[in-house]
């Protein structure tokens, strides 16, 4: 599979709609799903301080599931600057089979399966002592890419903006991205984060920690917890054929996890008079779209589904 160069900035697009027109405000899409047809925007952006600091003779090790977006994004950072990386990964080594790890696999990650109890223990201390035993010249990061550097990275996505906007709107799994865009945007720009995992209140915290690293203290961020739709990776028809309509729009494929319940939950919050006429509201694509693998392989969606939304495996 090729290693296309990467396109950045990610260009900004507007979406028309006669919704927007009718609630008097413009609504442009961010496309960091465009920088590169596998890896994920910002989970490459999460990488990018993180990488380019990191001391080359070391390898990375990280977490993540068998379709998981940062492992991909990971993999790809690594072999850029020939680090050596290896995978945790959560599940049974028949998953190695998939399209995702497969890639992680040619760019050169080296996977390690561990079982759900084994991964359950992925962010504690001793776990991480046995780990590092086994892989002794391997820094270890969290899952996700959740550090101080990454904040910096993502702060890009604001800088690379050349609109005055007044709301920007991302999904969240581990909140990472949320402190990024809250920590450089203005006083007077608002970004809200919408969970794509069920329970997600705890976040709140994790985005407010993670402010603080940058010595940040704003106020101007929000979570929102009730757009999951029953949990992370849970979908519903509605999702499915709200994905389909984005398409039939605006030509841009969403992806199931993050992407398409984050637009779902905007044009509903749009409807619930949550944002002033006048508005100018960026809404954050951050990629995810080899993330349909795992639908497709759990035929949750059959190959005429993925037709209607323009989604071809990149490989
Ligand atoms: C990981 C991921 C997110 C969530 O980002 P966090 O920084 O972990 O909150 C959003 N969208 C996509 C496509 C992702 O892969």
């Amino acid at each position: 599979m090729p290693l296309e160069k990467l396109v950045l900035p990610s260009p900004l697009q507007k979406l028309d709609d006669q919704r927007f027109v009718e609630k008097s405000v413009e609504v442009y899409l961010k496309r960091d799903d465009l920088i590169h047809p596998v890896i994920s925007g910002n989970k490459w952006r999460k990488l990018k301080y993180f990488i380019a600091q990191h001391d080359s003779h070391l390898g990375v090790l990280s977490f993540g599931g068998a379709f998981s977006n940062h492992l991909v994004a990971l993999a790809y950072a690594c072999n850029q600057r020939g680090i050596p990386s290896v995978g945790i990964v959560r599940g049974e080594r028949s998953s190695e089979q998939n399209s995702t790890l497969s890639y992680c696999q040619k760019l050169g990650m080296q996977l390690h399966f561990a079982d759900r109890q084994t991964y359950k223990k992925r962010n504690q201390v001793d776990y991480w002592r046995e780990l590092q035993a086994v892989y002794p010249n391997y820094v270890i990061l969290p899952e996700g890419g959740r550090t101080k550097e990454a904040l910096l990275g993502v702060g890009e996505i604001i800088t690379e903006v050349p609109l005055e906007f007044t709301h920007i709107v991302c999904p969240v799994g581990s909140g990472t991205t949320l402190a990024g865009l809250a920590a450089k945007v203005q006083y007077h720009q608002q970004v809200i984060g919408v969970a794509a995992l069920a329970k997600a209140d705890y976040l709140r915290a994790e985005v407010e920690q993670l402010l603080m690293l940058q010595d940040k203290d704003k106020n101007n961020w929000q979570l929102m917890t009730d757009f999951h739709l029953g949990g992370f990776a849970k979908s519903s028809p509605d999702l499915l054929s709200y994905i389909q309509r984005f398409y039939q729009l605006h030509q841009v494929t969403l992806d199931p996890i993050y992407t398409g319940k984050m637009c779902m939950a905007f044009e509903k919050m749009l409807l619930a008079d949550k944002f002033p006429p006048g508005s100018k509201i960026i809404l954050l694509h951050t990629g995810g779209l080899q993330g349909w693998h795992g639908f497709k392989q759990m035929k949750r969606v059959n190959d005429d589904y993925l037709a209607s939304i323009n989604w071809l495996p990149a490989d």
